[in-house]
């Protein structure tokens, strides 16, 4: 794949300015940190291809009808199927979870640690996994952005990139053939490519098909949702209509940042309930969309719950903190939030390509970490316990505000 020598240094820049801006404090060295000389080798993470092994793997091994494994949509460029793992049914008045993962293509290790708990849920016999499965529906869509997953090379090493790698047709949805492309369809950073940040395509209307009609709600600035033109969020949407589900849980990865003013430690996960603000309306065919408090409550709760879960002990993922507020609405977060969803966003340190891995080491820790976070939700929803959970908590006890810095 070309590169874009332009976009590469344009986010060089944007990386040294921030690390001015937060040149203090500086982290201790807790790393794992790669180091010059380790190469980094991605292959080590499921491809597309392997992930579609290892899911029909399972689901032969699975016991009784414990699993279902469906293909939900097909990626834009290369067609991999998208596939959604479902364990409980969506008629049912147990809990229902959707856990999604790589919407990014260079953001894996939730589709990881996703695979490792599906693995456990199909085939343990174990009492804490069989209270699980009787008492909450969880359905995954693990590695959401398969043609982004795709490993290239570059002169820094090896990649996956953040888009998808569509090309923008807009006679595809019955629109004149110089229709402006929505603003998020754009180079990916490193590859070069062009394609659509998936994660900007999400509409609070979850019916929205783009067409000659709605043509005016294309959107040309930041602010405004998405409009469904990826295969990608297409098959996302259409899983969270069928699951209706209480929590959406949306696995990404982010740079590297310290715990707080405070707390020089190194981040090893942010996490967030919120990414559309109260007061924020969004409007379709005369509906309004707006995040609800009881759905926010639960967002904090399960947000708390996970941070307690892991701090618990002598744990090594102790070092977690609130993600900066946002106001997303076209995030698939943002959107199955204003649809009466609670929610909660993982952003763990580490980004497969050359300006974020943290390499092997830290790859498996982080995993396991989301593993841990995602098992103990299940365990919550099950027993009950995440509603004992006291929303203030979210607010009041979870570091927040970490300064962004520099690898060392
Ligand atoms: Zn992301």
């Amino acid at each position: 794949m070309k590169k874009t020598l332009t976009m590469m240094l344009a986010f060089l820049l944007f990386m040294s300015l921030s690390i001015s801006v937060f040149a203090e404090p500086q982290s201790k060295p807790n790393g794992p940190w790669i180091q010059p000389e380790q190469e980094v080798k991605l292959e080590a993470l499921m491809s597309p291809e392997e992930l579609e092994k290892k899911l029909l793997q399972i689901n032969d091994r699975a016991r009784d009808d414990r699993m279902e494994l469906d293909v939900v949509g097909y990626s834009a460029t290369y067609e991999y199927p998208i596939y959604a793992v479902k364990f409980g049914e969506a008629d049912t008045d147990n809990p229902k979870i959707f856990i999604q993962t790589q919407i990014h293509g260079d953001e894996q290790l939730g589709t990881e640690a996703s695979v490792d708990l599906i693995q456990q849920l199909a085939m343990s016999n174990n009492k804490d996994i069989r209270t699980i499965l009787d008492n909450v529906t969880v359905w995954f869509i693990p590695m959401l952005n398969p043609d982004g997953s795709v490993v290239f090379e570059t002169e820094q090493g090896q990649s996956k990139q953040r888009q998808n790698l569509q090309v923008w047709d807009p006679t595809e949805f019955g629109l004149v053939e110089d229709t402006a492309a929505p603003w998020y369809y754009r180079p990916d950073f490193v590859s070069g490519e062009m394609g659509f940040d998936v994660n900007r395509d999400f509409h609070p209307y979850l019916d929205l098909e783009l067409g000659p009609d709605n043509a005016d709600v294309i959107p040309q600035d930041s602010s405004e949702p998405g409009v469904y033109v990826t295969p990608e969020a297409q098959a996302s949407r259409d899983v969270f209509n069928e699951l209706q589900p209480d929590l959406f849980i949306d696995h990404h990865h982010r740079y590297s940042n310290v715990v707080s003013e405070d707390d020089d430690r190194l981040n090893t996960l942010q996490l967030i309930a919120q990414v559309v603000d109260e007061e924020t309306v969004v409007s379709y065919d005369g509906v309004d969309y707006q995040v609800d408090e009881e759905s926010l409550n639960l967002s904090k709760q399960v947000n708390s719950y996970v941070y307690k879960a892991l701090q618990r002990g002598n744990s090594p993922f102790g070092a977690i903190s609130r993600f900066p507020e946002v106001n997303l609405p076209g995030t698939a977060l943002g959107s199955y939030s204003m649809n009466g969803a609670a929610i909660m966003l993982y952003e763990t340190r580490g980004q497969q390509h050359p300006y974020g891995h943290t390499g092997q080491k830290a790859n498996g820790q982080y995993t396991q970490q989301s593993y841990v976070g995602l098992y103990e939700t299940l365990r919550g929803f099950a027993t009950g316990e995440i509603y004992d959970v006291d929303p203030v908590f979210y607010d009041e006890e979870i570091p927040y505000g970490s300064p962004r810095i520099s690898t060392p």
